[in-house]
């Protein structure tokens, strides 16, 4: 599918200011707001539209980069197409997480200055930070996949208070503000016009309830900072720079709610004899000439181990010799790759008298100088590379 130009979607001009986007923007917003438009799918695609284009146009960085090469890839590699610039994109966002990122463009809770009609929603759930990590694996680990069980350090619910903070997590008293609702009224100005809203109540964070004494090992933040064990496995046929998410083993967040994930960002340890190209790896191998010449059987090294090649006589340095399945496997697709063994003749450098007379003998013997024949299909090799 097509994008829209952002400012199109925004209906403001390119020359517009940071205060003509953020009023086209909140115009839009309200006008698409899921609660105005129930069961609108229209309605929500075009919120969310509205959204990418205010997080892309209301940035001065990224709104340089949209008006330098608009949708399609810059230099830093936009995704263009499907997801959004920058790395965002609402098209696969929920309502809320839009909300928690635009929220104060509405002047505060936005969930609430748009609750009249259903009441004050829920207070939003707490979330620790992600975890990142980075794990290397060589070509050998990457070809079987791995299960992995690893020490990290996080920060994790304090047993003591379950988590709340309050005093054996139990020591709570009724919120003041709202007194136990968790939610208080006020009077609003509005695009609607004066009406009374329900607000999540800032004290309580919506819970109704504060801590009365604070749990003394974690001195009120519900959380300690101590070793977890975490076990996992990634599937074989991973790729340098592929980050596998491990739900809820990041950080758990302060005052109780769901923890963040731990990411798990791969790193190929470079073989020291096979080059990886995409599922295939490759093998330069050094043949001598009398192999090369006479036929004969080389060890190569493989992924799984050392492998037996058989030589042909007459093999050319330059041919491929493509041992089926010795690749690896695609994470997400059925099929191995191969390893290709790429063969390089060598040509001796340090030749005693005895040798360099058989050489000598050979020299001028009819079938070690390259035919015409032979020469010809060098050359139309060459010429191919070059078209
Ligand atoms: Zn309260
Ligand atoms: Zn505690």
């Amino acid at each position: 599918m097509d994008k829209r130009d952002y400012y199109e979607v925004l209906g403001v001009s390119r020359t517009a200011t940071a205060d003509e986007l953020k009023k086209a923007y909140r115009k839009l917003a309200v006008k698409y707001h899921p609660d105005r438009n129930p069961d609108n799918k229209e309605a929500e695609e075009k919120f969310k539209e509205a959204a990418e284009a205010y997080n892309v146009l209301s940035d001065p960085d990224k709104r340089a980069k949209y008006d330098q090469y608009g949708h399609n890839m810059g230099p830093q590699g936009f995704p263009g197409g499907g997801s959004g610039m920058g790395g965002f994109s609402a098209q696969g966002m929920s309502m809320d997480d839009i909300f928690s990122m635009f929220g104060d463009i509405f002047g505060g809770h936005v969930n609430s200055d748009f609750g009249s009609a259903t009441g004050a929603r829920r207070p939003r759930q707490r979330r620790g930070d992600d975890l990142r990590i980075t794990l290397k694996l060589t070509l050998e680990d990457i070809a079987k996949g791995v299960n992995k069980t690893l020490k990290l350090k996080a920060f994790q619910k304090d047993s003591h208070c379950n988590g709340t903070g309050a005093k054996d997590g139990t020591a709570f008293t009724v919120c003041p503000t709202c007194h136990g609702s968790g939610s208080i009224q006020r009077q609003q100005q509005s695009f609607f016009g004066v009406q009374m809203v329900h607000t999540v109540c800032p004290d309580c964070n919506g819970e109704g309830k504060i801590i009365s004494e604070k749990c003394q090992y974690c001195n009120g933040t519900g959380v300690e900072h101590a070793e977890q064990t975490v076990s996992f496995s990634i599937p074989a046929g991973v790729s340098d720079g592929m980050v596998y998410t491990i739900k809820g083993k990041g950080n758990a967040p302060m005052h109780g709610g769901v923890n963040g994930d731990l990411l798990v960002v791969i790193e190929e340890v470079k073989h020291p004899e096979l080059l990886r190209d995409g599922n295939d790896v490759i093998y330069n191998l050094m043949l001598d000439f009398p192999t090369a010449a006479l036929g004969g059987s080389v060890e190569v090294p493989t992924i799984t181990g050392r492998a037996r090649l058989k030589i042909a006589p007459g093999t050319q340095p330059g041919k491929i010799l493509r041992l089926r399945g010795k690749g690896l496997p695609s994470p997400d697709s059925p099929g191995t790759g191969d390893e290709l063994v790429n063969v390089m003749v060598y040509v001796p450098e340090h030749l005693n008298d005895e040798e360099k007379a058989s050489l000598e003998k050979l020299r001028t013997s009819p079938n070690v100088q390259p035919t015409e024949d032979v020469k010809r299909s060098i050359f139309s090799k060459l010429r191919h590379i070059f078209d």
